[in-house]
């Protein structure tokens, strides 16, 4: 079984969740383009204010004219910060499930024969952990659990069996379908497929001189019900990190190490995966009052996936200990600054 989970409104849910004052208000996030105060798109916006038709890619002048400005919050947006979110609920789906693959920044493709039962507990994990909601799809397919998880939004959660799947997909109207795109979907009603199941009518001969072997013969499977298998590609990850939490709350350094050493080798584990060596190593310490705070020191020459780091990790928590006087909660290792392993590997 194949699952999707997909964070909802992922910007402006997390700039919401970092101020709590904006409850109940209109939260649209900008790329500002800096030619004039209001030049630029709208990147995310939350349901109320896709309730008053903004939505992204809109320019910001024109969201302006439909947000009552009393209730409505134009936040720039903080790539960084939706990068760490991003790795942090990473590393929830990794610990939760062994096959995943992170689709996008707020996406995560996961093949797990107990995806249906873990599904639910993705969810509340997340919602315990971060706060945030998402929505889930499980299905026979990836194409059906994403198209399952897009159905249930948001906060939604629906698991599909493989009849369940077919009325679903084969029902839906072409340009629903993710990977049919504007051009293919106009020119499959031009040719009278209004909906998935209308496509095998066409046959396979027709597909093929209309749309060339490769999409034709996957548009032939699709309207009959045959859907890709697979988790997709992985996307070019900024950074890894690992968190965790600590069997009780500490300042007791060699209890902290001790709980990094899983993660490290866990986050190494993804490196070694990715080709990567990385330039920025970073400890995140959770503290009682749950603020999260980083230290991090940078490498001149970049580290490989098997370098011994032990006196690294043991200045940072030394550093961030007598920085800070509260008990430590959770507590993750980041690696970042990436660089590709190709031909360097007698580094290693
Ligand atoms: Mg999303």
């Amino acid at each position: 079984m194949y699952l999707h989970l997909d964070m909802d409104y992922f910007f402006a849910q997390l700039e919401e969740k970092r101020r709590p004052m904006s409850a109940g208000k209109i939260i649209v996030v900008c790329v500002y383009s800096g030619r004039t105060p209001d030049s630029g798109v709208v990147s995310t916006v939350n349901y109320p204010g896709r309730a008053l038709g903004i939505h992204s890619g809109m320019p910001i002048a024109f969201a302006k004219k439909r947000a009552p400005p009393a209730d409505t919050i134009f936040i720039p947006v903080d790539h960084e910060h939706y990068a760490r979110m991003s790795a942090q609920i990473d590393s929830v789906v990794r610990g939760m499930c062994a096959k995943a693959v992170q689709a996008s920044i707020d996406e995560w493709n996961v093949e797990d024969n107990e995806a249906a039962k873990k599904a639910p507990r993705l969810k509340d994990g997340i919602r315990a952990e971060f706060g945030l909601s998402c929505s889930v799809g499980v299905a026979p397919s990836l194409l059906g659990a994403k198209m399952a998880a897009s159905k249930s939004k948001p906060d939604g959660l629906l698991v599909l069996d493989a009849d369940a799947e077919r009325a679903m997909i084969g029902g839906s109207d072409v340009e629903k379908v993710p990977g049919i795109g504007p051009k293919t979907s106009g020119a499959l009603r031009a040719m009278g497929a209004q909906n998935v199941r209308d496509i095998a009518k066409l046959g396979a001969v027709r597909l093929v001189e209309a749309f060339g072997r490769k999409t034709g013969a996957w548009l032939h499977d699709l309207g009959n019900g045959r859907y890709d298998s697979g988790l997709g590609e992985e996307k070019e990850q900024g950074e890894v990190s690992r968190i965790g939490t600590l069997k009780e709350k500490t300042r007791d350094p060699y209890m902290l190490l001790s709980r990094l050493e899983e993660l490290e080798s866990e986050g190494k584990e993804r490196l070694l995966h990715m080709k990567k060596s990385y330039r920025t190593l970073s400890l995140i310490f959770v503290t009682e009052d749950l603020r999260t705070h980083a230290k991090s020191m940078s490498f001149r020459n970049p580290r490989g996936w098997n370098e011994d780091i032990r006196a690294e990790k043991e200045a940072l928590v030394r550093e961030f200990l007598a920085g800070n006087a509260l008990e430590v909660r959770r507590i993750g290792i980041r690696f970042a600054n990436f660089l590709d392993l190709g031909g360097q590997t007698t580094l290693f």
